[in-house]
């Protein structure tokens, strides 16, 4: 069938450009535009742009200069806002940019944009390496670290901010850049948090750690009945605990499986995921605080490999679906909080057909990466003891504001138990005031604002939580 195209915005993007530009009602633009949270579903990009090598990034902005127009950068297209390909947008799309570079001597790991996490595991693990990361397979390495980056290696190596050694990115003026701790540092900086404002980002080195092959990991599930004795003390145990035990706390309606009663199907439980690396021989040592205090009703935590262990969240998370999540850090959790939480699950709105739909996660953080000060990367890391996200998924429109709605109630309802700073990747844009408290402190706050003002003064990267616009709206 040949194609009807028919849509003449963009018509002059430069003939140069090697990789495929598709229009709607060209063959594969349906395709190219899907992204993981179809929530902005109805919304079409007017050009997806998509980059064959770094020359076609160069040549995309310099279109972009010369004729005024905001880029929207597609990498792995996990981004919670959907900003990869927003309606009516020119989009770069980077994600046939797939290099993965590994140097096991060095311990380097170096990556193009197109790069996502389950492959950049695979790459790092045929050299027995992992680079600390986010827990879902099909995120994009890139985005992620430019906001800042955690998972369940955070406790044991930081953020993945803090494990990045390089970012070469090409500029809105268009300029190739190298930034790293020697070169640029105030635009390293600000890459390492709010890298999605100051640059069109090709390829970031990371330093990588010896993880696995062999790990425990698995899921434990708990009546909500032992809530109190989970929330009530989890905060001091895990202060006990080695480094190398990261859990993930789960409240969720109840899928069927093995082992649950039938009687808790489709009622709130409490799922516990469990990644341990350290010597395997330690494990009983390394769990007994969390162990102490309830009997699961269902333990699945056995010895897995690495791969298997950072893939375990994946069913949680399918793409494809609308999605909508808030979410933020918290320096404690207690019993009352649990007790929120679960109350909320209660009302989740019910589709069919039934499906864990809506979930209130509490991955754990601190440790490393209290080991670096508020202020050594943009990206905010004060009293990020636990992360929390309040999240629901969902297929058909009709059920939009039901989910908005159970989303924006228990967010507000948890609010109490959050820090005033924030992990911008995790969570959908809150607005200008929300924005510069995310990144922790004023005087940091005044150094982006001046840094997206240096390095991108046309604002060209627009679609992001955006700096720029934040910074006017608070009259800086
Ligand atoms: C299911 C799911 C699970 C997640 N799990 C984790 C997790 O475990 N840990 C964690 O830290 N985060 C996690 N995230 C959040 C994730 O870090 C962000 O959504 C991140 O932006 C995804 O990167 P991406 O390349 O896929 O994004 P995209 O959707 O492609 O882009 C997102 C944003 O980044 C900008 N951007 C993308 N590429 C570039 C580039 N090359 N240069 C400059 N700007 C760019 C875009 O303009 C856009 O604003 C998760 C998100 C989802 C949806």
């Amino acid at each position: 069938m040949p194609d009807t195209v028919t849509d003449p915005r963009f018509a002059d993007f430069p003939a140069t450009f090697k990789g495929r530009v598709l229009r709607a009602g060209e063959s594969d633009f349906a395709s190219a535009r899907l992204i993981w949270n179809m929530l902005r579903r109805d919304e079409n990009p007017a050009v997806i742009a998509q980059a064959a090598d770094r020359e076609d990034v160069a040549i995309a902005v310099a279109y972009a200069n010369e004729t005024g127009v905001p880029l929207a950068i597609h990498s792995g297209g996990h981004g919670i806002d959907g900003m990869a390909m927003p309606g009516d947008a020119l989009v770069l799309d980077l994600s046939k940019l797939k290099d993965i570079d590994v140097d096991p001597e060095r311990r380097l790991v170096t990556i193009e944009p197109g790069v996502l996490l389950g492959e950049l595991d695979a790459a790092g693990q045929e050299h027995g390496l992992v680079v600390p990361a986010g827990v879902v397979s099909d995120t994009g390495a890139t985005g992620l670290a430019l906001g800042g980056g955690i998972g369940h290696l955070t406790r044991r190596f930081g953020a993945t901010v803090d494990n990045i050694v390089s970012i070469e990115g090409i500029t809105a003026d268009g300029a190739t850049v190298t930034a790293s701790a020697e070169s640029h540092p105030d635009l390293f900086w600000g890459l390492c948090g709010a890298g999605h404002n100051l640059a069109v980002v090709t390829s970031i080195t990371f330093r990588a750690h010896p993880v696995g092959p062999r790990v425990m990991s698995g899921m434990m599930y708990y009546s909500a009945d032992d809530a109190p004795k989970l929330f009530g003390n989890l905060d001091a145990v895990m202060a006990e605990a080695p480094r190398e035990l990261s859990i993930a706390l789960i409240l969720l309606n109840a899928p069927p499986m093995p082992g649950l009663p039938d009687s808790l199907v489709d009622t709130p439980v409490i799922a516990v995921l469990v990644i341990y690396t350290g010597d395997l021989a330690r494990y009983e040592e390394a769990t007994a605080g969390l162990r102490s205090l309830a009997r699961p009703l269902v333990d699945e935590v056995t010895e897995t490999t690495w791969a298997q262990a950072n893939s375990i969240a994946d069913p949680f998370e399918p793409p494809g679906r609308a999605q909508y999540l808030r979410g933020g850090y918290m320096s404690g959790i207690d019993a009352d909080l649990a007790a929120v939480a679960l109350h909320q699950l209660a009302s989740c709105p019910r589709t069919e057909p039934p499906s864990p739909n809506c979930l209130v996660t509490l991955p754990i953080l601190g440790g490393a990466i209290f080991d670096r000060p508020e202020d050594a990367t943009a990206f905010s890391r004060t009293g990020a003891e636990w992360l929390y996200e309040v999240s629901a998924h969902w297929d058909d429109p009709a059920d939009d504001t039901a989910h908005l709605d159970w989303v924006h109630e228990t967010d507000a309802l948890l609010r109490r138990w959050a820090t005033p700073n924030a992990y911008v990747n995790l969570t959908t844009h809150r607005g200008a005031e929300w924005l510069r408290r995310a990144y922790g402190t004023d005087e940091k706050w005044r150094r982006l604002v001046e840094l997206k003002k240096a390095w991108d003064p046309d604002n060209r990267l627009a679609y992001n939580k955006n700096i720029r616009t934040a910074a006017e709206e608070l009259g800086a």
